[in-house]
This record gives C-alpha cells, sequence and structure tokens, in this order.
C-alpha cells in the first residue's frame, strides 16, 4: 500500500473487484403492472401472480402444469418425439443451433409439454406452450405431442386441456408447420366425436396462426386473466 493510499478514508480505498460481494442476477423482478419490486421466489410460491396488484406475470409450461396437476399420477406424453431439421433451413443462423441453444435456455426439448393425470382428482391430459422455446413456434414436434395427447385423451375417455403461449408456426419447419394445423385440428374432430370435452386456455402471448387454429376452437375457450 502506498502512502497516498494510506492516507484515503477507507471508504474510497478500492477493493479488488473480485472481493465484491456478488448479487446472483435475476433474484428479483419489477412488476410490469404495479412496479413493485418482489423477490422471485416469493413471486413463484404465488404461482407467478403479483402480490400486491395481482397482475399475472408470465409462466413456463412445467411451472404451470405443475400448479395445475394433482401431485400423484402424472406422466409425460410424447416427451421422446424430439426435433429434426428436414428443410436443412438456415436465416441469420442455421435452425439446429437455435434449438440447441432454446434447449439450454429452457430444459425442453421442444414448445410443447403434455402430461397426463389428474386435477382435483379428475383425470385429464394436459398440454401446455413454452414460450421461451422459439417464442412458443409450432413445428412438427409440437404437432406431433398435441395429438399424441389428444389420442391418449380418447383412449382414456377424459378431457383435453391446451394452455397456450405462442406465437405461430415454426417458419424453419416451412410447410411442415403449417400442415400441423390441420393435423391438431382434425385429431380434435375426433375427440368431439367422442363427446369428450377440449377446454382451451389463452394465457399470455398467444398471437398467430395457431390463434387461428385449435385455440379458438375449444368447447370452452378461457382467456386468462392479466389482472
Ligand atoms: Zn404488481
Amino acid at each position: 500500500m502506498s502512502w497516498l493510499e494510506k492516507l484515503l478514508p477507507p471508504k474510497i480505498q478500492h477493493t479488488d473487484p473480485a472481493d465484491r460481494r456478488q448479487v446472483p442476477e435475476g433474484l428479483w423482478i419489477k412488476c410490469p403492472s404495479c412496479e413493485t419490486v418482489l423477490y422471485k421466489t416469493d413471486l413463484e410460491q404465488n404461482q407467478n401472480v403479483c402480490p400486491s396488484c395481482n397482475h399475472h406475470h408470465r409462466i413456463g409450461a412445467r411451472a404451470r402444469l405443475n400448479a395445475f396437476l394433482d401431485n400423484e399420477g402424472r406422466y409425460e406424453i410424447g416427451q421422446e418425439v424430439v426435433p429434426v431439421d428436414p428443410l436443412k433451413f438456415k436465416d441469420s443462423r442455421k435452425y439446429p443451433e437455435r434449438i440447441k441453444e432454446a434447449m439450454e435456455n429452457t430444459g425442453e426439448t421442444d414448445a410443447l409439454v403434455v402430461m397426463g393425470g389428474a386435477v382435483l382428482n379428475i383425470n385429464l391430459v394436459a398440454a401446455c406452450f413454452e414460450f421461451d422455446f422459439m417464442a412458443g413456434s409450432m413445428g412438427s414436434v409440437v404437432g406431433e405431442r398435441f395429438v399424441r395427447g389428444v389420442e391418449a385423451a380418447i383412449e382414456q375417455k377424459v378431457p383435453f386441456v391446451c394452455f397456450t403461449a405462442t406465437g405461430g408456426a415454426r417458419m424453419q419447419e416451412g410447410l411442415l408447420s403449417l400442415m400441423q394445423m390441420a393435423k391438431t385440428n382434425a385429431s380434435l374432430t375426433r375427440l368431439a366425436k367422442k363427446g369428450l370435452p377440449y377446454i382451451s386456455v389463452l394465457t399470455d402471448p398467444t398471437t398467430g396462426g395457431v390463434s387461428a387454429s385449435f385455440a379458438f376452437v375449444g368447447d370452452v375457450v378461457i382467456a386468462e386473466p392479466r389482472h
């Protein structure tokens, strides 16, 4: 320590950046509605609803299904179906690179999670979009998992529930994405013919082509309130 540093009051003495106490990122969240700064864990424990203004924050697929389904008897449907790159698509980046990044960021293998289980002991199959996986876009995997979920509901004679959070069709799969609209709607027609209910819950954000297909054809369509 030089004579000058010795003269400085302790408060202005420089510390080694490595010694400074690290504040973990993302521990606090500012509510976009009431601007209250919320502790992330508190928000999650309140199912992502702001404790001070009741604003419904966005919620991931698995967290939502966790909150929705009874703890017992859950099983996942179609997790073995994973994305491929049939068109060798490339925009500013290659499609497989985008998939890899989305997988790392979300821990999911595509933008739809489907689970069988029960709600208050009533058996059903529930599908939920993961918006953080390529904006919840629907490609072949999302379509296939959706249909497998509907087929499981038909087989077990139980209702099918879908929570949408999606930007629409996945452009990296071109026409194959658009085909999913017909494919998913055809499966819902089979469900309807068996007299089984389809409940569509629109959550923030639901936009694009999916709204024009299976999201709006539910026997019951519910829009999750923002407040
Ligand atoms: Zn709030």
